[in-house]
């Protein structure tokens, strides 16, 4: 005859619920022995499987959550230097593992991804300060997101690799479903690089900058004789050789 506590061990191991009087309790497990329910991974199994797993996702990169402080660049003075991620970037890197034979339902995955937590994230500012490093002719961005529900939890770490072009590479996000590479923090990340790109502060082009060449001197032009100019030519004035005297 089994004890309560007994009936319990059985039932937690399997992460089924151990409260109730011992009729419910011998019912539960008699329906989870029925079920073949599995055991659960412990705790430290948890751990080497994700440890794993993040091994296999940055195998040939380097590893962002190991770049000293000082390699990383803040928002302001990198952002000009982003990758140049366009919409369809994130289209392709979201949709690469559903089906695209099935455009309808790429289109619903995506919407949702837009409509959903994942854009609020960036536009309600959970998404933090975003930090770049370049490294190996890839461009590394990290960001701390902070989660919606419990806003005293410990903010999520945020990391995705780009080719400079704006191919996504690579994305690590420390939320439970942060493996997987494509959950609503990631997307949040990318989704504010896009608009950083639409909006020309990435790469910006020299005329959508001040104009940083054909300044106007400023100087008053003076009248003078001709006999009293100079003519030269830059190019070889240094030299002496063609500096002519009127
Ligand atoms: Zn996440």
């Amino acid at each position: 005859m089994w004890t309560v506590a007994a009936l319990q061990d059985f039932l937690k191991a399997r992460g089924w619920r151990i409260t109730g009087n011992k009729d419910l309790l011998v019912a539960r497990a008699f329906s989870a022995w029925e079920n073949d329910v599995p055991l659960q991974p412990s705790a430290a199994e948890l751990a080497d499987t994700a440890k794993r797993e993040y091994a296999q996702l940055i195998a040939g990169l380097s590893d962002p959550l190991k770049f000293d402080k000082e390699a990383w660049t803040p928002e302001t003075k990198g952002i000009e230097d982003w990758p140049n991620v366009m919409y369809h970037d994130i289209c392709d890197y979201l949709m690469k593992d559903h089906p695209g034979k099935d455009q309808d339902f790429n289109t619903r995955m995506l919407n949702a991804y837009k409509e959903g937590k994942a854009f609020t994230y960036y536009t309600s500012g959970w998404l933090q300060e975003v930090n770049s490093c370049k490294r190996d002719g890839l461009i590394y961005l990290m960001a701390k997101c902070r989660p919606s529900a419990r806003v005293l939890d410990i903010p999520h770490n945020t990391w995705v690799c780009c080719h400079p072009t704006g191919t996504i590479k690579r994305a690590y996000c420390s939320c439970t479903a942060g493996l997987g590479q494509t959950c609503n923090h990631v997307a949040a990340l990318l989704f504010k690089v896009e608009a950083a790109v639409r909006t020309n502060l990435v790469n910006p082009a020299c005329t959508s900058t001040a104009c940083g060449w054909n300044v106007a001197p400023g100087k008053a032009v003076e009248l003078t004789k001709v006999k009293e100019m100079s003519f030269r030519n830059d190019k070889f004035c240094k030299t002496g050789v063609f500096t002519f005297w009127c």
